[in-house]
């Protein structure tokens, strides 16, 4: 199965399903889309050199998770929009990608950036289904699954829980790759704790990832 994931900026497919991305990779071929380079997050280092070095981060990181392929979009970090170019861009990805499973982060994500490519990526993939949109170019295609991950707003009623006991080192690993991010804030220990707590809520795991189900 082909797997894509989108990503509002470079950390976020790591921290929202990075362990189920590291269990599915040994399958399955995956793809990571990154709405932003999360250039905006510094006072110290410029904004272009900052999303290069994010961008190297974001690379180092998917090959751990064992992710076949990375795609930079770069839209400015802090200000993604709802326009046409980037609904054009998605569903003309989802269309030559094919996949069968998708992952987006949770429309309830308090971060803009992440509300905005949850809203464009699940209307790319309802817009991908059908024989119009033609300028988008590509065959129509459908996506079977969609999986909505969370990040820093913890989702209200997950619907479907991983257990990624196994591959938690592996997306801590993943996470700790963003030295300009964990450097300042430690990431990697919130992850960790919101991981443990929805093993323990659902019962389903020592360490859980959770995530709302939509049909693409
Ligand atoms: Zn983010």
């Amino acid at each position: 199965m082909r797997v894509l994931v989108f990503a509002p900026h470079p950390d976020d497919a790591a921290i929202g399903c990075g362990g189920t991305l590291a269990k599915l990779s040994k399958n399955n071929s995956i793809t990571v889309v990154y709405m932003t380079s999360g250039e905006g997050g510094s006072i110290k280092v410029p904004e272009k050199k900052l999303a290069r070095q994010r961008e190297a981060e974001a690379k180092k990181a998917a090959k751990v998770l064992g992710v076949k392929k990375t795609v930079f979009l770069r839209n400015p970090d802090g200000f993604l929009e709802f326009n046409k170019r980037n609904l054009l861009r998605i569903i003309s990805i989802i269309r030559k990608g094919k996949p069968g499973l998708l992952f987006v982060p949770y429309k309830g994500d308090l971060h803009r950036d992440h509300a905005v490519t949850a809203e464009l990526v699940l209307d790319a993939a309802w817009k991908a289904r059908g024989p119009w949109f033609k300028s988008a170019g590509g065959k129509p295609w459908a996506t079977e699954t969609v999986l909505c991950y969370e990040t820093w707003t913890p989702i209200q009623q997950p619907e479907h829980f991983e257990d990624i006991s196994k591959t938690l080192n592996k997306k801590l690993k993943a996470i700790r790759c963003f030295k300009s991010q964990v450097h300042n804030i430690k990431y990697d220990e919130a992850v960790k704790g919101l991981n443990r707590y929805r093993g323990v809520i659902s019962g389903l795991g020592e360490y859980c990832e959770c995530f709302e189900v939509k049909e693409g």
